[in-house]
């Protein structure tokens, strides 16, 4: 039986972690990657539930756990840098972990590097499909031939829009925007996040682990006019307005924001397809399903190629139909999360002042139920 070649394109979370389990499976896994490696900072993600257990396959837990952010809460602060209220974070830590996406995607692909062939500072740029295989141009390398492709490409994915289409036949802008930029420890040295809430628009300082942290902002905001994904010096300005007339340390922030050399900037979307695949191209991921920043979108990713590498290899001789099986296991975790954006959105970045003032207090409710429950917990021991 000949080995059955995979191209994937994208080396973020899906696609090394794909790569993983279908070598393992006995497939021939190449993946392209259109950065010249791993960017050196990254938002701090969780990776739990399905995704933990997966991670712990792998043999990644205690490169994770040494990876991890120190993070023990949110604190949200006011104007003046004043805690008003606490949610505990430490209580789940036995079965999640919190580390900067980089560091995942780095640390998978790692494990994924001696069974994967890794091409970085290229990208599909043709595809052409009949019944035996794929053929695949590159905007680099020579042409080549695949038994099946896999975009894991991110939101903005080239391989959907090669064989779907344009994306905006597919991405649902929600109303939100994000940037995050790395930090010195200074701006925060606690373990806690620090968030500082005003109507429609939230800034917060991550701690990360070493001399490090994470700004972030994320704020409501209409689809900006000419709104450009790649343009960093169209985000600036556009977090430069909308965090005008900011308190706390909302002012230091923007200035590191003028001078940032790895602003991370985007329009929270969500993305939407009636099918992930067309006969052997298939997608995974934020390519597939982006369920935005609040739907832990890193772990339903390494959930997804689990999946999908558990259906291709129970479909060896017929990956049309190993797609398709992945996608109907796979569609059952995603529904819930795309649907529950809007009440996380309402959660963390209320609309108007009184919202901000019932989250707090929604935040310390939560923290004195946490207290009353750690007590009772001690008690009956
Ligand atoms: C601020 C923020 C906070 C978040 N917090 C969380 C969280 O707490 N928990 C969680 O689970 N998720 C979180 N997420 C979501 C999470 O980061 C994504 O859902 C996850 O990274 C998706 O993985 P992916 O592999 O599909 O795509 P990505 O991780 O986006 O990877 C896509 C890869 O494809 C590459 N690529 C793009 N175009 C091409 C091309 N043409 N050719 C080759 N390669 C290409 C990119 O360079 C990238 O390496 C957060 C996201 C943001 C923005």
């Amino acid at each position: 039986m000949t080995t059955k070649t995979v191209l994937i394109s994208g080396a973020g979370v899906a696609g090394p972690t794909l790569a993983y389990w279908l070598a393992r499976n006995g497939f021939a896994p190449t993946i392209v990657e259109r950065a010249t490696g791993q960017r050196s900072s990254g938002n701090p993600i969780d990776v739990r539930g399905p995704a933990f257990d997966i991670a712990g396959k792998m043999g990644l837990l205690p490169r994770l756990r040494a990876a991890a952010t120190a993070t023990t809460g949110l604190a949200f602060v006011d104007a003046q840098g004043r805690r008003k209220s606490r949610v505990d974070l430490s209580v789940n830590r036995a079965t999640e972990v919190e580390v900067p996406r980089a560091d995942l995607a780095t640390l998978i692909s790692d494990a994924a590097a001696d069974s994967a062939e890794f091409i970085y500072g290229d990208s599909v740029s043709a595809l052409s499909q009949d019944g035996g295989g794929v053929d695949v141009t590159f905007e680099g390398g020579a042409p080549r031939r695949f038994d099946l492709v896999i975009g894991t490409d991110g939101q903005h994915s080239t391989v959907r829009s090669l064989a779907w289409g344009p994306e905006r036949n597919f991405v649902s802008h929600r109303g939100l925007y994000v940037a995050t930029l790395p930090v010195e420890r200074e701006l925060n040295p606690t373990t806690d996040v620090l968030l500082y809430g005003m109507p429609g628009r939230l800034a917060s300082v991550h701690p990360v682990r070493g001399d490090g942290g994470i700004a972030a902002f994320i704020w409501r905001s209409r689809p900006v006019p000419g709104y450009d994904y790649r343009d960093t010096a169209q985000h600036k300005r556009i977090v430069e307005r909308a965090y005008a007339g900011g308190g706390w340390i909302v002012p230091d922030l923007i200035e590191r924001v003028r001078d940032a050399g790895d602003l991370y900037f985007d329009a929270v979307s969500q993305v939407r397809l009636d099918t992930w695949s067309q006969g052997r191209i298939g997608l995974l991921g934020d390519a597939a399903s982006s369920v935005s920043l609040f739907g832990e979108g890193s772990s339903l990713a390494m959930a997804g190629a689990y999946t999908l590498a558990r259906m291709l290899a129970e479909h060896r001789d017929d990956l049309g139909q190993g797609l398709k099986a992945y996608e109907y296991e796979h569609r059952k975790l995603i529904a819930p999360r795309q649907n529950g954006f809007v009440t996380a959105a309402t959660l963390m970045v209320p609309a108007t002042r009184i919202g901000v003032v019932l989250r707090d207090n929604g935040a310390r409710l939560l923290t004195g139920w946490q207290r009353l429950t750690a007590g009772r917990g001690r008690k009956g021991r």
